[in-house]
């Protein structure tokens, strides 16, 4: 089916009478119960008619071959079919779209998902006969490079690695990332957007200036702490719920030119995450801090060799982990170079406070893009041995500070018994320095807490421990002991199936959340992958 307007020959008034006609007529189609095949195929073609007389810059894709990539996403668990696909070239395409379906009322199950770059683990950039709005379609990033607050507005569909290669061009950066720079920023600002800078920056949702939204009714909203703060503080984690981030405005930063990398090890959970604390607290030691747990690996250290120089060879060639678990903290000291004898002298200062096992300081200079895009390296040999796109059971938690202890026991210790799956990563963060309080962001209630990433690949076909039905049964154990133990744990990039586990999500935050949705997506079109809502079933806060 072509996948352009074929209506350009009529005028705007025939545009609108046909569209209000179309709704007429599927209002009156959709009314009729016990729908017969014919009927629903009459139903489609009524949708698609009156979808392609839009008057649109973009245009639909309704050919079951060329859309069906929105039925994937990273996760690559969960496939759901749309119904079409809105390649957006302006944000009134995207309004268009969903004034359009927001008209048709809640008798039409039409739902639309916008799909950064599908990198979702279950399905929530996915909808069951929707439309996909293919984000990355919209285009845009502006530099403003003043020198009291530098910004980018940039589109919601563009990806991190793009925003980080133009602002670099002015020796800027966003502050705060996430590991990975292949999601765009409106799936990234959708959760938080958390990496090693979180402790000083806050999550990536800390760091935006201003928002261009488009509702649940298709309105199209300019949103900031000034202007519109209840939608701005809704859509900031927002899951997707309450509307499309069509524009953001991110602060930006003097980019560095390179980055100094250290890991050292410990195989003592307590003195790990004491040093690890304490490095958040601190003012000014480093710029990064992330962690990551090592079980019952072997040949670590060799691995590391082709980008870390061991401090010492000869104590790092003798280092033997005995089969213990180990812990690995890695931190990061940005600096231009100029400033290399002054970051030498931060270094020593910074490993001289930690406890680590001495034969592990591992060391590294690196320029900042090559730093940010570490992830992207590790990508291209998983893609070149097909282990890239397999299915991936992630388990992400936040764990406040006072239990951190008694999960890493039960965790590291009993539960897993490898980490051959993939990363386990672990650091804190400090809340204190976030300015999420009024996100739709949950986080546990301790101004310290954890974020454990389970970042498990399993293997096609496998039945055994690497495969996706044990890492899965693995996976409910973690949560199973969370909620037994009452660690009072969140999970970041939420996923549950019923609405009762998502009101025991959010808690406290449930009461706003559900009235956010009714403010801005009344009819609950937007992002029902999340399944938080359902389109046609009326929502109540209790
Ligand atoms: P999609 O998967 O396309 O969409 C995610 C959700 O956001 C969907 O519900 C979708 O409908 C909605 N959405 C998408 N675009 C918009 C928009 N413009 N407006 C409103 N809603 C929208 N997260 C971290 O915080 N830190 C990390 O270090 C990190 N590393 C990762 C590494 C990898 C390899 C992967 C796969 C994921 C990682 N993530 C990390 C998780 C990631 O931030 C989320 O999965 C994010 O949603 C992916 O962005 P995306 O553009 O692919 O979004």
């Amino acid at each position: 089916m072509g996948s352009s307007p074929p209506f350009g020959y009529l005028k705007q008034s025939n545009i609108i009478f046909l569209r209000l006609f179309m709704i007429l007529v599927l209002s009156s189609i959709l009314n009729k119960t016990n729908l017969c095949s014919h009927s629903v195929a009459s139903i489609n073609s009524s949708i698609t008619f009156s979808l392609q007389a839009l008057h649109l810059d973009g245009y639909f894709n309704f050919d079951a071959h060329n859309i069906q990539y929105a039925a994937k996403d990273f996760g690559n668990r969960y496939h759901f079919m749309p119904f079409a696909i809105l390649y957006p070239i302006s944000v009134f395409d995207i309004s268009s779209t969903i004034k359009h379906i927001f008209h048709m009322g809640s008798s039409s199950k039409l739902t639309v998902a916008a799909r950064g770059h599908g990198h979702s683990l279950e399905g929530q950039a996915q909808t069951h006969e929707g439309i996909v709005i293919n984000m990355e379609s919209l285009r845009g990033i502006k530099i403003v490079s003043s020198e009291e607050m530098p910004y980018v507005d940039v589109s919601g569909g563009e990806l991190w690695i793009s925003v980080l290669h133009e602002t670099l061009k002015h020796g800027l950066a966003p502050k705060s990332w996430t590991d990975y720079l292949y999601l765009t920023i409106g799936g990234t600002l959708s959760h938080a957007g958390i990496s090693g800078q979180a402790f000083k920056h806050g999550p990536q949702i800390n760091n935006v200036y201003q928002l261009e939204v488009v509702t649940g009714k298709g309105e199209i909203v300019k949103c900031s702490e000034q202007q519109n703060a209840d939608l701005f503080y809704a859509v900031l984690g927002g899951l997707g719920q309450f509307g499309i981030i069509t524009q953001a405005r991110i602060s930006l930063e003097p980019a560095p030119q390179m980055v100094k990398w250290i890991r050292v090890l410990y195989s003592e959970f307590s003195i790990f995450s004491r040093d690890q604390e304490y490095l958040i607290s601190s003012k000014n030691l480093l710029d990064y801090i992330e962690g990551f747990v090592i079980i019952n690996q072997t040949g670590l250290l060799n691995n590391w060799r082709s980008s870390f120089n061991p401090k010492d060879t000869l104590l790092a060639s003798q280092f033997n982990s005995n089969g213990k678990i180990l812990y690995c903290l890695e931190m990061g000291i940005y600096y231009s170079h100029e400033e290399t004898s002054i970051m030498n002298q931060k270094t020593e200062k910074l490993v001289s406070q930690l406890s680590y096992i001495p034969s592990t300081l591992f060391l590294s200079e690196v320029t900042y893009l090559d730093f940010l895009n570490r992830v992207h390296i590790s990508e291209m040999k998983l893609r070149a041995k097909g282990l890239w796109e397999v299915q991936h059971p992630w388990l992400n938690l936040l764990v406040p500070k006072s239990k951190i202890f008694e999960f890493a026991k039960e965790v590291f210790g009993n539960i897993l018994k490898n980490n051959n799956n993939g990363p386990i990563l672990i650091y804190p963060v400090n809340k204190s320095k976030w300015l999420t309080n009024r996100t739709s962001l949950v986080t546990p209630g301790e101004d310290v807490f954890f974020l454990v990433a389970f970042l498990s690949s399993a293997l096609p076909s496998s039945t055994g421990s690497n495969g996706l039905e044990a890492i899965t049964i693995q996976n409910q154990r973690i949560l199973d002991f969370c909620t037994k133990a009452h660690l009072g744990v969140k999970q970041y990039l939420p996923y549950y199936s019923s609405q009762e586990e998502w009101k025991t999500h959010f808690g406290n935050q449930w009461h706003t959340f559900v009235q956010r949705k009714s403010a801005y997506d009344p009819l609950a079109i937007l992002a029902p992958g999340q399944r938080i809502f359902q389109k046609s079933i009326p929502f109540s806060p209790s």
